[in-house]
């Protein structure tokens, strides 16, 4: 669940904590955790490394560390990262110390998430679609992916190789804010269309991100705090309600296995 705005809230409040700051410690609860690598290898390469920067790239936190190589982060369906938690329960499948001090427990309830060690993030990241927050992704840039994908534009929304960040509920308030049908085919969107699709892909991300993300589920962000997006929601996470702005029931379609909840009369058929 967590999607790019959770992810980049992630990201800009463990910056301050970690920055600078050493590995003196690495307890692996779950070995299925790392990805492609013994739990004794990947302790023993992490220790004593400096955390130099965290970026993000679509839903990866990468860590780039002192050494050539690069820790990367997939928090999946529940995974979080908490700083100092009061208790580590159940749920922790890591615990990160760092030379000040700082505990970071990386917490994940169904237990999906994933942590790579690579010497290049491109081995993970590479073949992600731009950021849709870059200035260099523009309505034109939009319009060149999604005229290659005779597919409902639902699903090229969330399918990270065309564009990085965006899941499920994202997708469902931004295709709601522009007033556009899950089912419409992606390379039938008119150039309008694609304008107000960039725009409120923009806005409907930024504003998240203003908003610490969305606490739904298990999501909070690494104080333990929560995040305040969801309340902004007109259809993700609202199904068996009404649409705010026309009162008609919300409904739910399947698109790609996914549920998609929009509002029939706002958003039609094209
Ligand atoms: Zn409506």
């Amino acid at each position: 669940m967590p999607e790019l705005p959770e992810v980049e809230t992630t990201k800009n409040e463990l910056s301050p904590w970690l920055r600078g700051q050493n590995f003196t410690q690495v307890i692996i609860f779950d070995p299925k955790l790392i990805f492609n690598a013994s739990v004794k290898e990947f302790c023993r390469q992490l220790i004593m490394q400096r955390i130099e920067k965290i970026n993000r790239r679509g839903k990866y936190l990468i860590f780039n560390l002192t050494s050539e190589q690069v820790l990367i982060m997939h928090l999946r369906m529940t995974g979080a990262l908490l700083v100092n938690p009061k208790r580590i329960d159940s749920y922790a499948r890591a615990a990160f110390n760092f030379s000040n001090g700082i505990q970071v427990v990386f917490s994940d309830r169904r237990r999906l998430g994933i942590l790579y060690l690579v010497r290049n993030a491109d081995a993970v990241v590479g073949k992600l679609g731009p950021e849709p927050l870059d200035k260099n992704f523009t309505p034109s840039t939009l319009a060149k992916i999604l005229k290659r994908h005779h597919i409902p534009i639902k699903a090229a929304l969330i399918d990270q190789n065309l564009i990085a960040g965006i899941g499920n509920m994202y997708a469902d308030e931004i295709l709601f804010a522009s007033r556009i049908n899950p089912l419409q085919k992606a390379d039938a969107l008119s150039i309008q269309e694609i304008q107000i699709l960039h725009h409120c892909t923009c806005k409907i991300l930024q504003s998240a991100i203003n908003d610490k993300g969305a606490s739904v589920d298990t999501y909070t962000r690494p104080s333990g705090h929560l995040g305040a997006a969801q309340s902004n929601f007109k259809v993700a996470h609202r199904y068996g309600e009404i649409c705010t702005i026309c009162s008609t029931p919300l409904q739910r379609v399947s698109v790609r296995g996914r549920g998609s909840y929009f509002c029939p009369h706002c958003q039609p058929p094209a």
